[in-house]
């Protein structure tokens, strides 16, 4: 499987990702239910040229806890149109952690991650490399 090393060392032009309001509210509402474990799933686009994030994949045998070991990515299903991650923080900082890099370097395109309190101000966008993003809500 050479999916996982697909992004090394190819430089990804930037895009301005945009996300649906009803799939962000989906993800800030799912974050609260599994609070205080974390909350994690693919983030999946309609149409890939579009760059409009509108759908949630919940991983099979993803197991929400208190450690960010959240993603078995191996039961990824192969499907171009999941372009990253989102997980949740039980804390009051949606600043990824050295685990969230790696994952983020490993995997995808766009992340976000949820914090306390999981309101519409409280999440944050990052590409592979681990900087902010700007995600824009539609
Ligand atoms: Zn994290």
């Amino acid at each position: 499987m050479s999916f996982f090393k697909k992004n090394k060392g190819k430089k990804i032009p930037k895009k301005q990702w945009k996300i649906t309001k009803d799939c962000l509210n989906l993800i800030l509402e799912s974050s609260k239910d599994s609070h205080p474990n974390e909350f994690g799933a693919l983030l999946r686009v309609d149409d890939y040229n579009k760059n409009i994030i509108s759908e949630l994949v919940i991983l099979p045998g993803t197991v929400s806890g208190d450690s960010h070991a959240i993603f078995r990515m191996h039961m990824r299903p192969i499907d171009f149109s999941i372009v990253g991650t989102v997980h949740s923080h039980p804390s009051y900082s949606p600043d990824p952690s050295k685990a969230d890099l790696e994952l983020f370097r490993k995997y995808g395109k766009v992340h976000i991650i949820t914090a306390k309190p999981y309101s519409i101000s409280s999440w944050k966008g990052y590409d592979y490399t681990g900087n902010q993003v700007e995600i824009k809500i539609l």
